[in-house]
């Protein structure tokens, strides 16, 4: 059973070397009595999230919690049942949830995971768009930031697992949508993939303020912010009155020493901003929700999503620490098996 080992905490950028891959053996069975169930692990799941786990940095939240240095990676996969005592789950079905980065697994909570309920879509789906990141952009978009039709919505990062679909969301809801991205082929994509009205490259244009009043001379309704730092301080002065912001990650920030300073707060004040952090597991007893939105419009072909679906665990720690460098192309999958 190969593991994606994590190996000991991290300060600034994490690299490859901060995990290593091991072989244990492990029984394909389930201990006799026992109500576990055993997984075949087929995708893993690279979200920046993970970062916050390698600093050894208590959380009040057990998902955000230091990893244990020489135990797997613990993050999102998609599996398939092998073998099961849980009378819920048998041989065969198909799940996705929290669980170690390794070929597979004994789970001793089965009714933590998310049974997989439409298997007409790509299974890989499930650590995206149908998965976490999908219940970030439905609810941190909906949810948080109301959106109406003609309304004006600014996304950072915005060709990722979480940027690229509230993108399209918004333009469903009608509205004006403006996204940044880190590289031209990213670029390209949100304006002819995704249908974003406008899209420029943060990296070569300097002067974001100019930027973002050349794609909003009248001002920015809704920021879904990503990035952070000093995105965040260029974006505040461009919002109109009563905008609202859902701050749903700020990944410029996690591997700095010391976080970037905001200038421009005071400007929540005179132009009435409402600004709301998330996570999306608040949001998982939800879930129903995002699938009943989406997957119509998945059936009708009028959704796309891009993965990077880089092949066997053995590259997994490479695909994860290429998330803080920016070199996925949308969302970063690991494929470890197939069914
Ligand atoms: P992505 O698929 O967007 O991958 C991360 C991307 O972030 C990179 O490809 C890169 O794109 C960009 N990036 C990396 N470093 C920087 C930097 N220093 N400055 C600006 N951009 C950078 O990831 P996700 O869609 O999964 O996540 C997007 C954000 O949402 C993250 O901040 C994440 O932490 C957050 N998140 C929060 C959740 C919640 O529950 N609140 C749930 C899921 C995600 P580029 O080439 O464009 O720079």
């Amino acid at each position: 059973n190969k593991q994606v080992i994590f190996k000991g905490y991290v300060s600034g950028f994490p690299k490859e070397t901060d995990m290593y891959l091991t072989t244990t053996s492990t029984k394909l069975k389930v201990p006799e009595g026992s109500k576990a169930v055993f997984v075949k692990n087929l995708y893993l799941s690279c979200d920046p999230f993970l970062r916050f786990r390698m600093s050894n940095i208590p959380s009040e939240d057990p998902e955000f919690s230091p990893f244990q240095p020489g135990s797997p990676i613990y993050g999102f996969v998609v599996a398939k049942v092998v073998d099961s005592g849980h009378p819920d789950f048998k041989k065969g079905d198909l799940v996705w949830g929290l669980n170690g980065w390794e070929e597979y697994s004994l789970i001793t909570e089965p009714e933590r995971l998310f049974k997989i309920p439409h298997t007409d879509v790509p299974l890989s789906y499930y650590t995206g768009l149908l998965g976490m990141p999908g219940v970030s952009a439905y609810f941190g978009l909906i949810d948080i930031c109301s959106p109406k039709e003609g309304e004006r919505v600014y996304v950072s990062a915005a060709s990722g697992a979480v940027g690229q679909l509230v993108g399209q969301f918004a333009k469903w809801m009608g509205c004006y949508v403006v996204g940044s991205a880190g590289s031209k082929q990213k670029v390209e994509l949100l304006k002819n993939k995704f249908g974003f009205d406008e899209a420029f490259n943060y990296k070569e244009e300097h002067d974001w303020n100019a930027a973002l009043k050349r794609y909003f001379p009248e001002g920015i309704d809704i920021y879904y912010e990503n990035v952070g730092g000093k995105m965040l301080d260029a974006v505040l002065p461009n919002m109109r009155a009563h905008g609202r912001i859902a701050a749903c990650g700020m990944i410029s920030q996690y591997n700095l020493q010391q976080p970037e300073g905001v200038h421009n707060l005071a400007t929540i004040i005179s132009k009435r901003l409402r600004i709301q952090g998330f996570i999306a597991f608040d949001y998982f007893s939800q879930y129903s929700r995002l699938l009943d939105f989406v997957v119509p419009y998945i059936r009708e072909g009028k959704i796309t999503y891009v993965e990077d679906i880089t092949e066997g665990i053995e590259n997994a720690p490479a695909a994860l620490i290429g998330l803080y460098s920016g070199r996925n192309v949308g969302k970063q999958v690991v494929a470890i098996a197939h069914e």
